[in-house]
């Protein structure tokens, strides 16, 4: 730490982002990366918009707010575009909470939840998962605190259903409720149909998984037009040009594929469920995941020997630190030939 850091930030622990190793070449089942690379008519759309990057890139994403709001059977007015969906949560943190109004989350989700607390100066609940992993909604009823529930979650890949959801949003009425749909296309149901009926709800997705963009950075938002207006205030108070406009360019192509993309989640659930069958078959319990990885502990080896054991042999799964789920490896799913390498790899270190 410098002698110039602010006070503000000397506690801050950031996020830690998955491994992207440079060294050697893995069968890589740790950030949730789709296995599928872009098509060819996205790159081909990229590589056309690097011919203007000494222009700067639509700061209103004009074209592809356009055409999210026509996949996903909304107006332009209530779609947000940001840098991958974590610029849409910091976003939200952002604009919906402050030291009066604090961030409530389940204990176990998405590590960056209470980073993004942390650095906007906001109280951070985590509300404790039941035993299963499970959501208890009961504890989200009449909260007075913005809420954050990654629908799946992760890295449980449990799902709430649309019901217990609006469950939740009616309790809290005075509240906004953020569903984070980062992994929706791989077996949970959508909120995004809920922002009629419910002003308080703000839904987040990505391009990351099931739209084969991680690198691109592109995500959004889709709530009431008021909600977005907030986020857009925000979005022109830190960086209005949040996507270039390559990915930009990208994004646009690749809603040109949505049967591809469809395609690409029934292979990936086809993969997940072979591959939560072999590791039962080996001994290992497993949470029902709706996302794309699967949540597995051994009976045999602990989750960072495993983890471990596995890198050294060249498979790149994810371990957790922290206590309830230290037992536990995430595994992204990938292709069923990776799947068969990392069965195959656990089966040996078994
Ligand atoms: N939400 C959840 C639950 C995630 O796991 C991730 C991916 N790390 C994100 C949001 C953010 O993804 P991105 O910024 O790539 O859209």
């Amino acid at each position: 730490m410098s002698k110039f850091l602010s006070s503000k930030f000397s506690a801050l622990t950031p996020y830690t982002p998955g491994e992207q190793p440079q060294d050697m070449k893995y069968v890589k089942l740790n950030t949730n990366e789709s296995p599928f690379a872009p098509e060819q008519n996205v790159i081909e759309a990229a590589k056309a918009a690097a011919g203007s990057l000494n222009l700067y890139s639509d700061p209103e994403c004009k074209k592809l707010v356009a055409k999210l709001a026509e996949t996903y059977g909304v107006k332009n007015e209530n779609i947000i575009v940001t840098n991958g969906s974590d610029e849409v949560l910091n976003f939200a943190f952002m604009a919906f909470c402050d030291k009066d109004k604090g961030a409530a989350a389940p204990d176990i989700s998405y590590g960056f939840y209470p980073v993004f607390a942390a650095v906007n100066g906001v109280a951070f609940e985590g509300i404790p998962l039941k035993e299963d992993f499970s959501i208890d909604i009961t504890d989200y009823l009449g909260l007075n605190k913005t809420i954050f529930i990654a629908n799946p979650n992760a890295p449980t890949g449990i799902a709430l259903t649309l019901d217990q959801i609006e469950q939740i949003l009616k309790a809290n009425e005075n509240n906004i409720v953020v569903i984070d749909e980062a992994y929706v296309d791989f077996g949970a149901n959508s909120a995004v149909k809920l922002i009629e009926k419910y002003d308080n709800l703000l839904v987040t997705m990505t391009f990351s998984k099931s739209r084969s963009l991680a690198g691109g950075r592109l995500g959004f938002g889709i709530a009431s037009k008021e909600i977005i207006r907030d986020l857009n205030t925000i979005r022109y108070s830190t960086n209005p040009y949040n996507v270039n406009s390559m990915t930009l360019a990208a994004g646009l192509a690749t809603l040109d594929n949505e049967e591809k993309v469809r395609k690409n989640c029934e292979t990936i659930i086809k993969n997940r469920e072979y591959t939560a069958a072999a590791l039962k078959n080996l001994g290992f319990t497993l949470t029902d995941s709706k996302a794309n990885f699967i949540f597995a502990k051994s009976d045999k080896i602990g989750g960072e020997e495993l983890y471990l054991k596995l890198k050294e042999r060249g498979v790149l799964v994810r371990h957790f630190n922290s206590p309830r789920i230290k037992d536990f490896v995430r595994i992204t799913i990938g292709t069923k030939k990776q799947m068969d390498i990392l069965i195959k790899t656990v089966e040996e270190i078994l």
